[in-house]
């Protein structure tokens, strides 16, 4: 067993790292246990501080963006003076170019075409114009990583590499310690900042969005060591550079789980578009190429802020953002855990994904069930997550985990009684069947109340891959 600290946080990403921190700056003993730096997305990532680019619609998302940004040049500074290591902060403005007229921008000021090839020389000659964000722009978030991790080790927090956490215990309202590959750990209180893993410790709606990224360096002898001096954001495609002539080119959106590896298709779509909006790059050298899961959540904001025990807070979900969010995230979660609980938490709270009953503040036993142990502490491997937690899928919450089918029974009477009786809340239909009124699916849509059911379409009844595809289309309701 550790010694006790004060404060113990699991995931050595920036979002860790930075709450991690703060926290020890302020006289918090922080024990931080992070099972990879490597893996973190926070090392994959492009690290544009992009609000205004990334249109983000205004409400409590954009105002945490923008905090978050307007605090980037004192954390770099004082990032810098804590561990003589730069972060690369360069707020070089961001370009968003346009092939056609301008589509709606909330933040930006629109450039004609000849004002943009002005400002950034070399660009396409098919642009019509951008959209210029002259306060944004990039931090090299590998650099920063190191510097987080550096900064918090030289404050005394004691991080531990290589330790994977299992699962936590929990009496009452409170979370007794946890489970490691280590072994246990106890704290007065925990950070749950695990990223895209996040759903591995607790059943709260994140997942992985894998991206693709390649990195191409400007050769020896080029006109100028690093030509492109804005962070481009074009459609499909963002380049940006780094002050040393690399030229770090994203980013694929891809929902395939935690499948490792770059694709020779997500590659090869890197390649063209950066190729087409900035044909300068298309003859440097590559440099590497990588991939990184970003934290998803069905909203795109993260969950910030008081977990489902007293003493747990919970700081992941940041999606596309965490990079810029990293300065906010560790002054408001640290401030949290400090008493001193900002409003605009509220609107990142993990209850949001979880409706009356369940969003009971103090759980007991639901929503989110802790592993309640009454037993003595041991290193075996422990599953948190209850079978009894509520179902999320894309920002719908369910009660009921059941899923029951519609075909095969007696007449419709004795499907909606058994459906009633079964409690569960999603029916799955043959649509087809429906569709061509197949035996035993006539009238059987109109039969149920979609109101308190719903409807997961199957394909059931298709009789070609093409007409499977279409119906499974309609059922995702973008057909
Ligand atoms: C391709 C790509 C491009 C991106 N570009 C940008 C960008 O330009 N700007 C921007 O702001 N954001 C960007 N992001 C998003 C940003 O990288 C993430 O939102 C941010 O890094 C999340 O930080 P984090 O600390 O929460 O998670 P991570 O950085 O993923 O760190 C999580 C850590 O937790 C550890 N961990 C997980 N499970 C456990 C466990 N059970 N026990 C112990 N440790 C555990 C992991 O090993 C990891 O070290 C990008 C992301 C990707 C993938």
């Amino acid at each position: 067993m550790a010694d006790t600290p004060d404060a113990l946080i699991v995931g050595g990403g920036v979002i860790g790292l930075g709450i991690a921190l703060r926290l020890q700056q302020q006289g918090v003993a922080v024990t931080l246990l992070s099972r990879d730096f490597a893996e973190a997305a926070s090392h994959m990532a492009a690290g544009m501080l992009a609000p205004g680019a990334e249109a983000i619609p205004p409400g409590p998302y954009a105002t945490l963006c923008r905090r978050s940004l307007a605090r980037y040049g004192d954390w770099a500074e004082k990032l810098e003076t804590l561990t003589g290591q730069s972060i690369g902060y360069w707020p070089s403005g961001i370009l968003a170019p346009q092939y056609g007229p301008p589509a709606d921008a909330t933040a930006g000021t629109w450039l004609d075409a000849a004002t943009v090839h002005h400002c950034q020389a070399g660009l396409s000659d098919q642009i019509a114009g951008a959209w210029w964000y002259a306060d944004e722009g990039q931090v090299d978030n590998r650099a920063l990583a190191q510097t987080l991790r550096l900064a918090a080790q030289e404050a005394g927090v004691n991080i531990q590499e290589g330790v994977t956490v299992q699962g936590f215990q929990r009496q009452g309202n409170q979370i007794q310690q946890v489970y490691s590959t280590a072994g246990a750990f106890r704290a007065g209180h925990y950070v749950l900042a695990t990223g895209a893993w996040a759903n591995d410790l607790l059943p709260i709606p994140v997942s992985p969005v894998k991206g693709q990224m390649v990195a191409v360096q400007v050769p020896p002898g080029h006109d100028h060591p690093q030509p492109l001096q804005r962070v481009l954001y074009g459609p499909g495609i963002y380049i940006v550079p780094r002050r040393q002539g690399r030229i770090v080119i994203g980013a694929t959106v891809e929902r395939v789980g935690f499948t490792p590896g770059n694709t020779p298709v997500g590659l090869t779509h890197l390649f063209a578009e950066a190729s087409r909006l900035y044909p300068v790059l298309q003859n440097f050298p590559v440099q590497d190429c990588w991939w990184g899961f970003r934290p998803g959540t069905p909203d795109e904001a993260p969950i910030l802020g008081p977990g489902p025990a007293d003493n747990l807070t919970l700081a992941t979900g940041h999606y596309r953002n965490g990079i810029l969010l990293m300065p906010i995230t560790a002054d408001l979660i640290a401030d949290q855990i400090l008493g001193r609980s900002d409003p605009l938490l509220d609107a990142f709270s993990w209850q949001r994904f979880h409706p009356a009953p369940a969003a009971a503040h103090s759980i007991s036993p639901q929503p989110m069930q802790l592993l309640d142990r009454s037993t003595p502490a041991t290193d075996q491997p422990v599953a948190m997550m209850a079978d009894s937690a509520p179902l999320t899928i894309a920002g719908r919450t369910f009660q009921s985990r059941l899923m029951t089918g519609s075909g095969k029974y007696q007449d419709l009477t004795v499907m909606n009684r058994a459906i009633a009786a079964s409690g569960c809340e999603i029916v799955t239909v043959a649509v087809r069947r429906v569709q061509t009124h197949a035996p035993g699916h006539e009238g059987l849509a109109e039969a149920l109340d979609w109101q308190k059911l719903w409807m997961l379409p199957n394909t059931a009844g298709c009789k070609t891959a093409e007409e499977a595809v279409r119906v499974a289309r309609l059922g995702a309701g973008n057909g």
